[in-house]
């Protein structure tokens, strides 16, 4: 199935317009490394519409986990957690056809082993990124309140030091699910256009119907959210977007070997001196 690509583990491989593998993923310039079904389309809009609206932009979305933990969402409990793992895989199949995805790599590994620090995880990443070489690798945020996601970040961190020689690579950033990231100083905060084609962002979040119908309203709060983002940018400014991602720069952890705790430690500082500065000007 993945033809000449060196994988431990991989449960699906999905290349909506048929193309063979090497290409999908040689002419990827926008990789997405998530920890589950619809995390990507969560957090990575921006990308997946440039994409969609260009001719030589494209977007590949890797996902690590099974999507099995889901089955203890409400209505999904009547399923079993092998149930659950193949309508999951399925709809985020579905969401690559849609959002015209490149390649939708699905690799299938458990919480435990993603959390777990499980080196074939690595390993895949990393042979999946040279297999891309993107300009961009978009993956979770490091503040992030998903331990879950945290652990993607960082196993995708792993996998980018592995590699000596990144110089295709312009950046690596974190981006938001569970947690915003309003909180960071506007500094240190990167600010992606989301507006394009609303009914497109609508429709790829509405395919994981399994989350929304089991009682999480994934589709009113991602759009919300960026709507949010956009306004609440700038207080002296009209908008100038209207729903926009919010994201962290992390590419001096891949370039310059910063830890992601220093790296982390940094911008609260910064979040921390904003406000106490903001109350000492006022006293
Ligand atoms: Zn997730």
């Amino acid at each position: 199935m993945t033809d000449g690509l060196k994988l431990n583990q991989i449960s699906d491989l999905y290349i909506p317009d048929g193309s063979d593998i090497k290409n999908a993923l040689q002419r990827t310039t926008v990789l997405c490394i998530a920890a589950h079904q619809d995390d990507a389309e969560i957090m990575a809009y921006h990308a997946i519409q440039e994409c969609y609206h260009s001719k030589n932009k494209f977007f590949t979305s890797i996902i690590i986990t099974d999507g099995a933990g889901s089955e203890k969402i409400n209505e999904s409990r009547r399923y079993s957690a092998e149930e659950i793992k193949k309508i999951r895989l399925n709809e985020q199949k579905r969401a690559a056809k849609v959002g015209k995805y490149s390649a939708q790599i699905q690799m299938g590994y458990s919480s435990g082993e993603l959390r777990g620090n499980d080196k074939r995880i690595i390993d895949d990443l990393t042979n999946i990124i040279i297999a891309c070489k993107p300009e961009y690798i978009f993956t979770h945020n490091l503040a992030d309140k998903h331990p879950t996601h945290v652990a993607a970040a960082l196993r995708a961190m792993d996998a980018l030091k592995a590699i000596e020689d990144k110089t295709w690579l312009k950046a690596f950033v974190g981006l938001e699910v569970w947690r915003g990231l309003d909180w960071l100083s506007d500094d240190d905060k990167l600010i992606f256009d989301a507006s394009q084609n609303q009914r497109l962002a609508r429709s790829l979040i509405r395919t994981f119907k399994s989350q929304i119908k089991g009682g999480k309203r994934y589709d009113d709060a991602v759009l919300g959210r960026r709507r949010a983002n956009a306004v609440f940018y700038r207080a002296d400014k009209a908008d100038e977007m209207k729903y926009a991602t919010y994201g962290m720069d992390m590419s001096e952890i891949v370039f310059n070997g910063k830890s992601p705790e220093e790296y982390i430690s940094e911008h609260i500082n910064g979040f921390k001196k904003d406000i106490i500065n903001n109350i000492e000007q006022l006293k």
